[in-house]
């Protein structure tokens, strides 16, 4: 509660194609495993769960995600239910988008905006992830599922996307679009390529470009110019103070940046707009867990009576 990491562990687990229930079975294992291992004097208060996907926040649920095998997933159930066999009840549990969380992080703890801050990021790692921060919180809109900016119509209507459209910003911007419009890969082993190691994928992006590869330079500026086009929407939509590119959208950026600004720098140069900042973390910081544990002290801080115990009368 008072802000200290106390530790941060990583668990590798595939539930890409796997069985629903098998899928849920290896969340449960992780879970119980890491409860159990919780020290002696310290108290699991809050869990945030970070999934890919529509998630519906305010529901509990994931409706679909490109990588996982659940849909329409009451996820904060199913966790609930494991905490209970762990002999933890009563405890907030949240679930939320995974970029959403990192935007948060982002907005707060990086960047540190003033409370009243209106900010968008978008970042992710093997897709597209963004979100809308609004008063220091995750802005969810009508259903809870507002931010999403993967699937703006950025590319005039050229190619399809997953989600069935035509030229939203992942068939430009999304790194299997990258791999495959640089000439590294074709689009089928890019999709291979990503769901195997995104991580690679990005190094191997990153490392064309500093050599000078002129098709994957070209490919990340015509990526770059629809994203400044989806950014210079979102700021007159907004007016955000602040426009914070993260995850390999970060780590891209100096590839990026100069087609991007110049979609924006008509916007930019207006007096109304131009103390907006537009800012890259090129930093590998894990923004999405610690997005999520900020936004479960926040739900322990929004209901404090929740942590008290009562007074024994005895
Ligand atoms: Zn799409």
């Amino acid at each position: 509660m008072g802000g200290e990491e106390l530790w941060l562990v990583t668990e590798p687990a595939t539930l890409r194609g796997a069985d629903p229930g098998e899928a849920f079975a290896q969340v449960r294992d992780i879970l119980l495993r890491r409860l159990a291992e919780v020290p002696d004097g310290c108290e699991v208060i809050a869990v945030e769960v970070a999934l890919p996907g529509v998630v519906l926040r305010d529901h509990g649920q994931l409706e679909y995600a490109a990588d996982l095998p659940w849909t329409n997933f009451p996820i904060r159930e199913q966790i609930r239910e494991v905490l209970t066999e762990a002999g933890i009840s009563g405890i907030h549990v949240g679930v939320a988008n995974d970029g959403r969380f990192a935007g948060l992080y982002a907005t707060r703890s990086e960047l540190r905006l003033p409370p009243s801050s209106v900010a968008v990021y978008i970042g992710g790692l093997s897709g597209i992830a963004s979100g809308v921060i609004v008063n220091g919180n995750i802005f969810g809109g009508a259903y809870g599922v507002a931010g999403d900016l993967a699937h703006s119509n950025a590319a005039r209507g050229e190619t399809e996307c997953w989600c069935g459209r035509h030229g939203c910003l992942t068939t430009v911007l999304g790194p299997e679009a990258l791999l495959s419009r640089s000439g590294l890969m074709s689009l089928e082993d890019a999709h291979r390529a990503v769901a195997d190691d995104a991580w690679a994928c990005l190094e191997q992006l990153r490392s064309e470009a500093a050599a000078g590869n002129e098709q994957v330079l070209t490919a990340l500026a015509e990526a770059g110019s629809a994203l400044g086009g989806v950014i210079d929407d979102v700021l007159g939509l907004l007016n955000p103070h602040a426009a914070i590119l993260g995850g390999y959208v970060g780590v891209l950026s100096p590839y990026l940046r100069s087609t991007m600004d110049a979609r924006l720098s008509q916007r930019l140069s207006d007096p109304a707009f131009a103390a907006t900042l537009v800012v890259s973390l090129e930093a590998d910081e894990p923004r999405v867990v610690r997005g999520a544990a900020t936004a479960a002290r926040d739900a322990c801080l929004a209901d404090p009576l929740s942590l008290t115990r009562p007074i024994s009368r005895a």
